[in-house]
């Protein structure tokens, strides 16, 4: 037996959760202060956020109320009915949460199931009513009783319930209603009343129709607007027996070629004679004079139109089925042969996607209200990446699943409606568009999606199925640039989102949602771009890879090309390659010698910081000294998007620990080495292309030794650049240039390893995005001397961690990120965040200096090599002692010699890249040592000379050139101070006994 109440809960949700938002903004920002100029002695303005930042959640529900049909005021009743004691004031006054208040309302408001087999009572046994009652919490005068059995009607009866006899249903719910007050029976669904902006002369339609359908057509015109229809305005008409739909332009002027209500008419017409379910068009009405627009006319459709994506309701194969029969009606249009059905000129064959490109970027700056970032990235980014079109077919151009009408009780598409966007075109674009709900939340406004829900247990097939479904269908083969169709779907939503927005500012707009609009679009455009992204990593992945042992011998000591930015500075970029030679082996000691991918790579990256990094650098310098300095600069992210969506992402993994490129660019060391180079010659850069310290040695760790879950924890959320990380390794009260020397603790407890330890110069640990810190510390002072540490990732939320301060180098703190000093108290960790097992920490950091290792050595050849160029630039424009700088011995003698260091130490560099390729890390280990030996102090050398020859500005803010010194003098210490360096090389030439040929002993 079921007893219900009058409203369920659920669908105010949205209600409750303004209410609540009001409830926790209240407390803390209810009141704000601040302090002006304006002559008024006001100091604060005090508001209530519900109805003033937020829409009131009695408005909400009086909203919901009138499209219900319950009476006015019913819910605001319910909540306050139980008064201070009731959920709603106790929800009101902190003593619940959001989720109790709704649990508590919903149990108290919603459907009670009262079963007689679970209960044991049955029907007409009149403790069943009573127990009903009692569920209720309501007195029996409160309650009716509907039957069509006499003895359980009396039962009730007895204890006092209104009972109605069902005879026949109709004549039931009538007298339910009548008992209620209000109607059960909703209209049509999906309409409202006319909107006041949206009148059409009803009289003047009358008599239209009357002579369109007959004169015999009696009785007064009932005239609805539907929901639907955000563009072009749709009525509901009764006229008689027959029930019409009416589709015109919106009134007003329109932007250029839209709302073409007479192709939509066309297009219908046809298909319909093809077999497409679309409803039956009757008349196409052309004459603005009316009703004041051009309109056509169809028959009403009746079924059911599903407006939440996500099926609520269904069954999970219920919903595979709808999904299904949608899947299918798309195949079906897109099967239509144009000739038989006259759609040859319906649109241009052929360039579909650039032809939409253009279009909707037209659209979107004829709407546009301000500028936003990702749709100006779209913009740019989407001309140079169309692809191919492989078949042309009609495009229905906004195909979703509220656009279907489905037969009630079957999954079958009844009629596709809407068709103001088709045209012929590429059909791919219209298999993105259909998947768009799938990336949607369920909390978005006007497209509802249920990219927060699970997708397989709702049976709803993922949009990769639907895809392959569709192609499996259409006999085509499967298509691996689907990104690029979503990317361009979501910048189509975006610039009809901005359209609409536009109307609405003028009134134009027939949804009453349209104002919403504007904020989405900006959403919308970062959805697009996101899968621009991907995009681009896919087409960067599928270019063949490089031979890495293939390349040239050649100088690189050409002519250097200044750049001139701005005005003020003259940078210059790399220095202009020689012509290549013959290629002699596998060392390539110049970018002529890369691969064709990877040269294009090169000439790529090289593209991107002329034209995006070294115009950024006095912005991101003056953000570094802003207030705002600690939080990430939003001109790095904004470049971060943007050097991904260019394939720029992630070079630094070698191909050795990454061979299937599944993390990476599959670059070998010798190539990153070139264009790590590069990415030096600007402070700023390698973060912009996910390549900086630490991070790039802590990916490695994790991919070289993390397990699956700490890869997927923490190695994807760093590749995609979306958090930051630290090291911390270094200890204020310990030597610690010699690793076995560190003192901080790792103990285990309660299957918990607990940390203490003081640990500095932790570099990235202040970046508010930081979330990992790999720690080092001792698992076992006992053990042997390189089996005491352990390495762990500590999640930088645990408590017991304490940023003391941050450190900085002679004077520059380098924030975001800073150089901090950190205690560990009592910080507990799973076991599982372990890395590799005890006692193996002095192993993991070894391999942590692999590849990571000689990053900074090849970043300082491009600090030094910009600062020579800058040297060169400088001297040349600049005159002492009556003759050009550049005409003084001394300063020729610094620039050959600077040329010099820099070619040895490239050289150096390169061949220790060369042969971790080759040879492998362990191998390599003398070069590594040799070039952290030599590279930093090259590039402090160079730099000097250039401060030099700068005189006073070479100190100052203006170039480059202080801070580079200041970093390149740091790396003498920070990557292991040079003695320590000095010492392996010194050591290992010692061991070199084929080095040692000739007898130390004094000739006799
Ligand atoms: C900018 C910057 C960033 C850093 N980032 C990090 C980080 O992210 N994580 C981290 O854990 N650490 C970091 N460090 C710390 C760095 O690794 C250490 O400073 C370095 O290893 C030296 O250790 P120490 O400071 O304890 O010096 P000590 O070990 O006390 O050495 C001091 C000096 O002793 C001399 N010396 C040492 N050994 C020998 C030898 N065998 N022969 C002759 N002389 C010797 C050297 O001149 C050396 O400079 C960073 C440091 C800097 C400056």
């Amino acid at each position: 037996m079921y007893t219900w109440r009058l409203f369920q809960p659920s669908s105010l949700h949205w209600a409750w959760s303004t209410a609540a938002l009001k409830h926790t903004l209240g407390r803390q920002q209810g009141a704000f202060r601040w302090t002006h100029s304006g002559g008024h002695s006001y100091r604060a303005v005090i508001f209530d956020m519900g109805g003033v930042l937020v829409p009131s959640p009695g408005t909400v529900a009086a909203q919901w109320e009138v499209q219900n049909h319950v009476p006015s005021g019913t819910i605001l009743k319910a909540l306050i009915r139980d008064g201070d004691s009731g959920p709603w004031m106790r929800f009101m006054r902190g003593e619940m949460t959001t989720e109790g208040f709704l649990e508590e309302f919903g149990r108290l408001y919603s459907e009670i199931v009262v079963e007689s087999c679970l209960e044991g009572i049955c029907k007409p046994d009149p403790r069943i009513f009573q127990l009903c009652l009692q569920r209720l919490n309501l007195q029996p005068s409160e309650t009716i009783f509907l039957d069509d059995l006499g003895p359980n009607l009396k039962a009730a009866a007895s204890l006092g319930i209104h009972t109605i006899k069902v005879a026949n249903p109709e004549t039931a719910v009538k007298e339910l209603e009548a008992l209620l007050g209000f109607p059960l029976r909703v209209g049509v669904p999906n309409t409202r009343p006319v909107r006041k902006t949206m009148e059409i002369p009803e009289d003047a339609l009358e008599k239209y129709l009357k002579g369109l359908l007959g004169t015999h057509y009696s009785g007064p015109m009932e005239l609805l607007q539907f929901d639907h229809g955000q563009s072009n305005p749709t009525y509901y008409i009764r006229l008689g027996n027959r029930q019409l739909v009416l589709r015109k332009k919106p009134p007003g002027p329109l932007l250029p070629s839209a709302h073409a209500i007479e192709r939509e008419f066309r297009v219908m017409k046809a298909l319909g004679n093809a077999g497409v379910p679309v409803p039956t068009v009757l008349d196409l009405c052309e004459d603005p004079s009316v009703i004041g627009t051009p309109f056509y006319l169809m028959e009403y459709c009746p079924g059911i139109i599903y407006k939440d994506p996500s099926l609520p309701g269904l069954e999970p194969s219920q919903r595979q089925a709808i999904y299904n029969a949608m899947n299918q009606v798309l195949c079906r249009i897109h099967s239509v042969d144009l000739q038989a059905g006259g759609l040859e000129s319906f649109g241009k064959p052929g360039d579909y996607i650039p032809r939409q490109v253009k279009t909707w970027t037209k659209q979107y700056r004829a709407a546009e209200t301000s500028t936003i970032p990702a749709m100006e990235r779209l913009i740019q980014w989407l001309p140079l990446h169309l692809p191919r079109q492989q078949r042309t077919t009609v495009v229905h151009g906004d195909f979703r699943l509220d656009n279907l009408i489905f037969h009630p009780e079957k999954a079958e598409v009844l009629a596709v409606l809407d068709w103001e966007l088709s045209t012929l075109g590429d059909p791919f674009a219209d298999v993105a568009y259909s998947c768009l709900a799938h990336y949607l939340p369920s909390s978005f406004p006007m497209l509802r999606g249920f990219r927060d829900q699970d997708v397989t247990e709702l049976g709803i097939p993922t949009a990769e199925e639907y895809f392959r479904k569709y192609c499996l269908r259409m006999d085509l083969p499967p298509i691996d640039n689907w990104s690029f169709y979503m990317a361009f779907s979501f910048f189509r939503v975006a610039a009809i989102l901005q359209g609409v927005y536009k109307r609405s500012l003028t009134g134009q707009a027939s949804s009453a949602t349209a104002e919403q609009s504007g904020k989405l679009t900006e959403s919308m455009a970062e959805l697009a771009w996101d899968f621009a992204t991907k995009e681009g990593f896919r087409v960067f992945k599928a270019t063949p890879s490089a031979k890495p042992l293939m390349g040239s011998y050649h100088s690189w000591a050409g002519q250097s090309s200044p750049r001139t930015t701005s005005g003020v500075r003259h940078y210059s970029s790399v220095a202009a390659a020689a012509p290549s030679h013959e290629a002699k082996g596998g060392l390539i000691i110049s970018p002529e010698g890369l691969s064709p991918r990877v040269r294009k790579l090169y000439d790529q990256l090289l593209r991107f910081m002329e034209l995006n990094v070294y115009p950024a650098e006095e912005e991101l310098q003056r953000h570094q000294a802003s207030a705002d300095r600690w939080r990430p600069s939003p001109l790095i992210e904004e470049l971060k998007e943007k050097a991904k969506a260019e394939g720029l992402w992630n070079l630094f993994l070698p191909l050795e620990t990454d061979p299937e490129k599944k993390y990476g660019a599959g670059l070998t060391n010798l190539e990153y080495a070139h264009l790590c180079e590069v990415m030096g010659m600007c402070f700023y850069a390698p973060e912009i292309f996910n390549c900086s310290a630490p991070d790039t040695g802590n990916m490695e760790i994790l991919l070289q030794y993390g397990t699956e879950e700490q890869k997927a924890r923490w190695l994807v959320p760093l590749l995609e650049g979306r958090i930051r990380s630290c090291f911390a390794m270094t200890e204020p009260q310990v030597a610690s240039s010699d690793a076995s020397n560190i003192e901080a603790s790792i103990r285990e407890e309660d299957g918990c390893y607990v940390i203490n330890g003081h640990k500095w110069w932790s570099s990235g640990i202040l970046d508010p995005r930081c979330k990992l810190c790999v720690f080092m510390g001792k698992t076992d002072p006992q053990a042997q001397r390189h089996q005491q540490q352990s390495m762990l990732l500590v999640p930088m939320d645990t408590p017991g961690i304490k940023v003391i301060r941050p450190l900085s180098v002679f004077g520059l703190e380098d924030p975001p990120g800073g150089h901090g000093e950190a205690q560990f108290k009592d910080v507990r960790v799973p076991k599982e965040n372990i890395l590799v097992g005890p006692g193996r920490g002095f192993e993991i950091a070894q391999g942590r200096l692999g590849p990571g290792r000689i990053h900074h050595c090849m970043r300082l050849i491009g600090y030094a090599e910009r600062a020579l160029s800058l040297l060169k630039t400088r001297a040349m424009s600049r005159t002492t002692f009556g003759k050009p700088l550049i005409e003084h011995g001394t300063i020729m003698a610094d620039i050959a010699q600077s040329r010099v260091d820099i070619e040895q130490a490239r050289l150096l560099v390169l061949k220790a890249a060369h042969l971790m390729d080759v040879a492998g890390n362990k191998a390599a280990a003398l070069e590594i040592a040799m070039i952290k030996m030599v590279a930093p102090s090259m590039a402090c050398r160079v730099i000097d000379r250039a401060i030099q020859a700068f005189g006073g500005a070479g100190l100052s803010s203006n170039y480059p050139l202080a801070q580079f010194y200041a970093w390149a003098r740091a790396l003498r210490i920070a990557d292991g101070p040079d003695e320590v360096h000095q010492l392996t090389v010194a050591r290992r030439e010692l061991k070199n006994r084929a080095r040692l040929q000739e007898p130390a002993a004094p000739r006799e």
